[in-house]
């Protein structure tokens, strides 16, 4: 096996790591930067590695010797994008595993996201210890308050220069992770020793190399409330329909896992997968012959699904960090429904639920808690250790270290064989 050729995906380092851990002391278990993680998890992907490949990640884990001097170690936390369940729980991590575990002295939180490290922002920076962050995982949102829109990269990095931040760790979607990598660019060219961590936050689970994100298994669970709430709703009249909307602006995670998990959903829509309205094959003849059928019907759609038949062709309606601001499905799915059904005289009532905001905030479930506890320990393990411009990824059943080379630009999409089971439960 020795013989084996493994293509290891390298993580950036800022230099030599000669400073013992303190973690030593406390009899923890230490990861070599030999460990590796296959990509593949089957033969069939091993065999599609054909080049360059097998490829494997670095394993995540506590390092025996560190790059920075933890007495002497400066660190800043900054979260983006929208809220997701889990962030708290990830702040509180990071500052936990710092202060208790390496002996940091300050860890600098930027509010507001990338606008926290901006010549304006960094004034309202606040200092978090173990004692500001104890309850704060029983709250949802962000202890650091969120933002989206540009800010000068130049200008983020004079501030971490100026506040002598040697590690900032980023809590944020493929956006922040854009905006990372370009943090990363500016140091290098400015040849400082400031490294990056990137901690995954997606709640539609898009992120490529994070089988799981936090936050999706509350985002399910709660999913699966509404969609329960739509089904009580259906059944309670002559020919009932509940019509969900959920997070998934390109990728269907959350509506599938909700529709496996629920069992009363009828017809699931994500943007993954196509569909039509008219016709004989279209979603309304389908609705139409089901009521007739059932007399009761629960469709959950994704956010992002449907939208080649809302698009009018105008992508200038983008949000403050240019993503194109989706065209809202459900309110269109509910409209013509009731239009076709009154056209062909039958008589209904819908009743539409969008709980995605009330989702983004809620407090992580027990799961996704310890889930961002391990994120929040391995950013910090790894940071310590000097590595930069990478994230924390989970990969075959292993947290890991992803080069965000890897990560920018790219989204994972539901596989075919969970649209299947979703295709077998649904109907
Ligand atoms: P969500 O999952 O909520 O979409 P996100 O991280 O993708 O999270 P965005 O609002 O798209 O959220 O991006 C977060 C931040 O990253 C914003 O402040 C945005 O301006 C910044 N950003 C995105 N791309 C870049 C880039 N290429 N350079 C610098 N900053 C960027
Ligand atoms: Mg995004």
């Amino acid at each position: 096996m020795d013989s084996y050729q493994i293509n290891k995906i390298q993580i950036r380092q800022l230099g030599p790591a000669q400073t013992p851990s303190p973690l030593e002391v406390k009899k923890y278990y230490f990861v070599d930067d030999g460990e590796q993680v296959l990509m593949a998890s089957t033969v069939r992907e091993l065999k599609k590695q054909n080049d360059g490949g097998p490829f494997s990640f670095e394993m995540a884990g506590p390092r025996r010797n560190l790059y920075f001097q933890p007495a002497a170690t400066v660190c800043g936390i900054v979260s983006c994008g929208g809220l997701c369940p889990g962030m708290n729980d990830v702040i509180r991590s990071l500052v936990m595993t710092l202060c208790h575990g390496y002996g940091v002295p300050r860890i600098i939180g930027f509010r507001y996201g990338f606008w926290g490290l901006s010549a304006e922002g960094t004034a309202s920076s606040i200092a978090l210890s173990p004692e500001t962050v104890k309850h704060i995982h029983e709250d949802g949102g962000t202890c650091l308050g969120s933002s989206r829109g540009p800010q000068d990269v130049s200008e983020m990095v004079r501030t971490l220069e100026k506040s002598e931040v040697k590690i900032l760790f980023v809590i944020g979607g493929d956006g922040t992770m854009k905006g990372a990598a370009a943090i990363k660019q500016e140091i290098e060219r400015r040849q400082l020793n400031i490294g990056i961590v990137c901690i995954p936050k997606t709640i539609d689970n898009d992120l490529e190399y994070v089988t799981r994100s936090f936050g999706f298994t509350t985002a399910v669970e709660e999913a699966r409330k509404a969609i329960a709430a739509a089904h009580v709703e259906a059944r309670g009249a002559m020919n009932g329909i509940g019509l969900v909307k959920l997070m998934g602006r390109h990728s269907g995670f959350i509506a599938a896992h909700a529709a496996l998990s629920s069992g009363d959903v009828n017809f699931c829509l994500v943007p993954e997968k196509q569909f039509i309205l008219e016709g004989e094959d279209g979603l309304l003849r389908k609705l139409e012959l089901r009521l007739l059928k059932k007399h009761h019907a629960v469709i959950v759609v994704a956010e992002g699904a449907g939208q080649d038949l809302l698009f009018d062709g105008d992508e200038s309606d983008k949000d403050r960090s240019g993503n194109v601001r989706l065209r809202d499905i459900g309110s269109f799915l509910q409209e013509k429904i009731l239009s076709s059904c009154a056209e062909k005289k039958l008589d209904v009532t819908l009743k539409y639920i969008d709980p995605s905001y009330i989702i983004r905030s809620l407090p992580a479930n027990a799961l996704d808690s310890a889930f961002c506890m391990v994120l929040g320990q391995h950013a910090s393990h790894a940071g310590m250790a000097g590595k930069t411009g990478m994230m924390v990824g989970h990969w075959n059943g292993h947290f890991t270290h992803v080069p965000l080379e890897m990560v920018v630009g790219r989204r994972r999409l539901l596989d075919d064989e969970t649209w299947q089971r979703v295709l077998e439960v649904t109907g």
